[in-house]
């Protein structure tokens, strides 16, 4: 089985020195990659920066901004079993990248950003990707409501959902506490290390992958 996973933050850039990021440490994705490679699948990991030590017998693409990891993805994805976007992509990037450090003389300076392209929202789409579709949804608020909303319109198999409201879990943090969400039920995982719940979140997928496909075989057979 082939998985594709993205993790860590994007940065993106304002100047050659600069850029904007999140608090993103990637330790979610690198413990699925890890919990995938240990049952002998076939995994290719996409992260943008973090400081974590690369799994062992994982394919490895860094990249930096949310367009090169668009691009990366697009370029790989249609090789994949399934996909799970675990990285926490910016939302907005500069408008205009200055060619040289940007001085400091006025008191205040204007950014402009604009919208990175959805990578998790384009691979149904753009990407015309047919594979096992995981999303995440950091989220402060009505936790199910709004995984549940990402799980539809994004077309998504499963959305694994965390409360980044409460200390100690989710962002930056070694341990997380997650809903999973798929259209017939949701599966609340308590809190553990990134490290559990990672091979428990890897069993749950490759249970799922497997009658997903057995339907769809049964399917083909009796049409
Ligand atoms: O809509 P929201 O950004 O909350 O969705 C989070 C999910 O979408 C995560 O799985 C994240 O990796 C993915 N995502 C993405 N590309 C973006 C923004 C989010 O793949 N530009």
């Amino acid at each position: 089985m082939k998985i594709l996973i993205t993790a860590g933050p994007t940065r993106e850039p304002l100047d050659p020195v600069r850029f904007l990021s999140n608090r993103s440490s990637g330790r979610m994705g690198y413990a699925l990659a890890k919990a995938f490679a240990l049952r002998k699948e076939h995994v290719l990991l996409i992260s943008g920066p973090t400081t974590l030590p690369i799994p062992d017998h994982v394919d490895f693409i860094p990249v930096e901004s949310a367009q090169e990891m668009y691009d990366v993805v697009a370029h790989h994805l249609n090789q994949m079993d399934v996909a799970i976007f675990c990285a926490a992509v910016a939302d907005y990037t500069p408008t205009t990248v200055a060619d040289q450090k940007i001085k400091k003389s006025e008191d205040t300076i204007t950014i402009t950003l604009k919208k990175t392209p959805d990578i998790l929202g384009s691979a149904r789409s753009l990407m015309n990707f047919t594979g096992y579709l995981v999303g995440f949804a950091a989220e402060t608020e009505n936790l199910e409501a709004n995984a549940r909303r990402k799980l539809e319109t994004k077309h998504c198999d499963m959305i694994i959902a965390n409360d980044v409201s409460q200390a100690g879990i989710g962002f930056d943090s070694n341990d997380n506490e997650v809903l999973i969400v798929e259209a017939a039920e949701n599966t609340a995982l308590p809190r553990d290390s990134k490290e559990h719940l990672s091979r428990h979140i890897a069993e749950i997928i490759m249970q799922r992958f497997r009658q997903k496909n057995e339907a769809s075989d049964s399917q083909t057979q009796l049409s």
